[in-house]
């Protein structure tokens, strides 16, 4: 079977590590046959849009994408690409796995830990009020009344929601993934105890969920508590569900656990099944066109992409000869080397041909 996917060069450095991730996964034999399309700031130079109808048509007709990093341009009036692709297809969920692979350095030792995020809902909503507003003292004088406490007339309000529908569908997805891809254990991770209502509703419907699952583990934890355990015992924990402000913290906590962004891959997915699939950084403008940066987290993305795509065996293989290029440490670039002036790191495309010619041995 043919797989059509939907693949975004990006910019900066984006078009070089799609390409080395496009051609490793290419090797592991699955046959994909790739719709590309230029969002973002490309879009905008080549077709006056940064969101043209045809790349997101593409997305919705293929459910899969494969994401360069996108530069946001600061000062533009453009929106974040990724905040209008997660609004445009509804990506509740960010996947965020983060592993140790013997020759990444990580700080704390061995970590296998998996982040999963709730992307719309929390202090992330957008729902904010800005100081010398009229709307911020019509929405100050509905909370003082309801609630009955002053809130200063100096401060600007943001707004913390969390319902029962996004906490239950990202709590089902928690689950979900951890079955399918035979982890043990989910814990919530929630603030109930201050935030009574908004994270007790969350810590609720999670228990309500995990009756439905008795074959994985369920268990609880405080954020700020959790923060600390992931630091001094990560091994007792395997999925992580967070609302979306905790979720965005605690998982570039675990990045870093893990070796840092340059090597954590990530994956939006959302409401039909559409998913997008990425690195964690960005576009790293300053190395663009050097053949310089590293393409393992993209290519570890191509891995949890296979995975969604049913092709879990080709995941493996790619998984496997990226982990072994790593542990090996020879044919890697600038910044898995012990010194990052080595004159022995190699560029993102001879990394890709280490990675590609260990799948054929
Ligand atoms: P960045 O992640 O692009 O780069 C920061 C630094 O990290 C780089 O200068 C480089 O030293 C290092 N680095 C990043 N990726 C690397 C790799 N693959 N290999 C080796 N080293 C790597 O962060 P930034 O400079 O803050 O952001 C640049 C642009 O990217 C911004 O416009 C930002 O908004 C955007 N961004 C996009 C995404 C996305 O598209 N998902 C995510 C984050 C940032």
């Amino acid at each position: 079977m043919t797989h059509r996917i939907t693949l975004i060069p990006g910019d900066g450095t984006g078009p070089e590590i799609v390409e080395a991730t496009r051609r490793a996964i290419e090797a592991t034999g699955v046959a994909i046959e790739w719709d590309v399309h230029d969002i973002g700031l490309p879009a905008l130079q080549k077709l006056g849009d940064p969101f043209p109808k045809s790349a997101l048509d593409s997305v919705r007709r293929n459910k899969v994408g494969l994401k360069g990093p996108l530069t946001t341009e600061l000062g533009t009036g453009m929106r974040s690409v990724n905040v209008a692709l997660r609004k445009e297809f509804d990506l509740y969920a960010n996947l965020r796995p983060a592993k140790t692979y013997e020759g990444v350095q990580a700080p704390m030792g061995k970590i296998d830990l998996v982040v999963v995020r709730e992307n719309i809902e929390d202090l992330y909503a957008g729902i904010e009020f800005d100081i010398g507003t009229p709307e911020l003292a019509e929405v100050r004088a509905v909370i003082e009344k309801a609630s009955k406490q002053k809130i200063r007339t100096d401060a600007a309000i943001a707004i913390k929601y969390i319902s029962e529908f996004g906490s239950r569908r990202i709590v089902k997805f928690a689950f979900e993934y951890a079955r399918t891809n035979k982890r043990r254990k989910v814990t919530a991770v929630h603030k109930s105890n201050i935030m009574k209502f908004a994270d007790g509703l969350f810590l609720r419907v999670a228990r309500e969920v995990a009756t439905e699952y008795p074959d994985i583990e369920f268990d609880d934890r405080i954020v700020d508590n959790m923060c600390m355990q992931l630091v001094q015992k990560p091994d007792l924990y395997d999925v992580l569900v967070l609302p979306n402000l905790y979720g965005d913290i605690v998982s570039d906590l675990v990045a870093g656990l893990a070796g840092g962004l340059g090597v954590a891959p990530g994956a939006n997915i959302g409401e039909n099944g559409v998913a997008v699939f990425e690195a964690i950084h960005g576009s790293a403008p300053k190395y663009a066109g050097q053949n310089k940066v590293n393409p393992m987290a993209l290519m570890l993305a191509g891995v949890l992409m296979l995975r969604h795509i049913g092709e879990r065996d080709a995941g493996d293989k790619l998984e496997r000869a990226i982990a072994s290029v790593v542990k090996e440490g020879k044919e890697v670039t600038y910044d898995l080397k012990r010194d990052r002036d080595d004159p022995t790191a190699v560029g993102t495309k001879e990394f890709a041909d280490a990675v590609i010619r260990r799948m054929k041995r």
